[in-house]
């Protein structure tokens, strides 16, 4: 197999591109042009990804947009690479890796990365195919969109394309190409590679880069102090702390990645390749979503440990730049009271209580089980509990529970503390943190066979309400009612 490395360009639109990851060097990736696909369509766009990379009006709309982000032309300046990285899969060292099928058109002024999801095979393709199908592309593209309404950092989807090319999967089906947008697309596995291969330079060199555009404080005295001036611990320190307020956002939202592989952890603390994710309908600690996943590694109530032990990766990887392990250590120690501390903060929001911080934390647990043991829907009970606090109407909340003696308990002492609260502020506050809308599996599912019929108008609509998922969208109620009897036989696996 062979790649070609890019050739002049044929005239286009002029981007502000900028150098970024790719004045790395060679070691860090290989540059390649996409594979072309035929006859590529747009399936869905965002026009606040639009907005945010400043391009033209209606450029991302054009032919020549069709054209590049599926691949089949290459923009002016944009020099294109699929970068290498390595890391554990499913608590096991998979050994390299890398953008098997992403390939990135690089970086534009604004500092906004670019890249190509399912635009063909690259040096690290391994056995794949370099494509994506277009399911998991909406359920990506929905999912960033999503995320981002809801105020939890993520890479953002600028759009899809289609094509009637076909890939096999379990079946075949169509392919599809996801631009993606993040500040940086280096995940945890890009220093385990490094690191692994005792490529210490590359390690620094890469390290180095990371402090400089996204961590600068990292080199600040004060950041540093603790780590006896070290600023590659107080890197992992700043992504520990990060990671960790992720995770108190996933939790809080209900929210499962799935596939929390250290190559899929990013080094910004982004939600980062989106693949079988899943919110939850009723609150299942356990719950599973990814079919590949039969010992439920990645279940919901396990991703902060799970974080933990990825970042406990990221500081083997670092512990040639950072030297000694016990510093490497209490470099990551802040995570166990970072995590808690922030879900905390986060659960005191969805209850709308601002007062008695200790007597509002002691109700949380007793909640979260309580939700478990009848099997409450997650969203619609917060949103449900929101709109009660404003109207002073408890009585939706509590059909939502088979044990009613149960939860007039933890009304009660919940009561009290309302109490203390303004309760016109408190309603506002919970109507901002608990969302009327999330990409609930059978709402994506839908999108998608609309999409596979050639009609993308429900893909557009669950983009809309997603963008904004804590306003009420009147007569979309459907959208954010219970999950019909069939979502449980959605089955979502790592196939994409
Ligand atoms: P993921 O589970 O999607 O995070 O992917 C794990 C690794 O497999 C990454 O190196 C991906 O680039 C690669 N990969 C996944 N699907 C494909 C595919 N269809 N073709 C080539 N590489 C792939
Ligand atoms: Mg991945």
């Amino acid at each position: 197999m062979s790649f070609s490395t890019p050739s002049p360009s044929a005239p286009s639109l002029s981007l502000p591109w900028q150098k970024g990851f790719a004045a790395l060097g060679s070691d860090f990736y290989t540059e390649l042009r996409p594979t072309p696909l035929p006859s590529p369509h747009w399936v869905g766009t965002s026009h606040s990804v639009a907005q945010l990379l400043g391009l033209p009006e209606g450029w991302h709309q054009s032919e020549e947009a069709l054209q590049a982000l599926t691949g089949n032309q290459v923009l002016a300046g944009s020099t294109p690479l699929a970068s290498v990285y390595s890391g554990h899969q499913f608590g096991v060292w998979a050994g390299q890796l890398g953008d098997g099928r992403a390939i990135l058109l690089g970086e534009l002024a604004g500092g906004h990365e670019i890249q190509l999801k399912g635009a063909g095979r690259t040096p690290y393709s391994r056995m794949g195919d370099g494509r994506a199908v277009l399911r998991s592309s909406i359920r990506e593209f929905l999912c960033s969109e999503a995320m981002h309404g809801l105020g939890i950092p993520t890479s953002r989807a600028l759009c899809i394309t289609g094509s009637p090319g076909l890939v096999r999967r379990e079946e075949l089906e169509t392919a599809a190409v996801v631009t993606r947008v993040a500040p940086s697309f280096v995940r945890f596995g890009h220093f385990e590679h490094f690191a692994a291969n005792d490529q210490e330079e590359q390690l620094r060199t890469l390290a180095d880069y990371v402090i400089d555009r996204y961590y600068p404080e990292c080199r600040s005295p004060a950041a540093t102090s603790p780590w006896g001036g070290n600023p590659y611990a107080a890197l992992l320190h700043s992504v520990s702390e990060r990671t960790a307020q992720l995770m108190a956002q996933w939790q809080a939202v209900g929210f499962c990645h799935g596939v929390m592989n250290t190559d899929n952890m990013s080094i910004l603390g982004l939600t980062l390749d989106y693949g079988p994710f899943q919110f939850l309908d009723a609150f299942v600690p356990g719950h599973i979503c990814n079919h590949s996943d039969h010992h439920g590694r990645y279940a919901y109530n396990r991703q902060p440990n799970i974080a933990y032990w990825n970042l406990f990766c990221l500081a083997q990887a670092l512990l040639p730049l950072i030297e000694d392990q016990d510093t490497a250590l209490a470099a990551l120690e802040s995570y166990k009271t970072v995590f808690p501390d922030a879900f905390m903060a986060q659960m005191r929001k969805k209850l709308g209580l601002t007062q008695a911080q200790e007597s509002s934390e002691a109700l949380v647990e007793p909640l979260l089980q309580l939700l478990a043991q009848n099997a409450v829907d997650y969203t619609i009970f917060w949103r449900r509990l929101s709109h009660a606090v404003a109207e002073g109407q408890f009585e939706p909340v509590r059909d939502l529970f088979a044990d009613r003696a149960a939860f007039d308990a933890w009304l009660l002492s919940y009561s009290e503390l309302l109490a203390l609260e303004d309760k016109a502020l408190a309603a506002d506050l919970m109507l901002n943190s608990n969302p009327k809308f999330v990409l609930r599996n059978h709402l994506g599912e839908q999108a998608i066979r609309a999409a596979k019929g050639g009609d993308f108008s429900e893909l557009a609509t669950l983009q809309r309400l997603l963008e904004r998922p804590f306003d009420e969208h009147p007569g979309h109620e459907a959208y954010a009612d219970f999950p019909p009897d069939w979502a449980s036989s959605i089955s979502i696996s790592c196939s994409s």
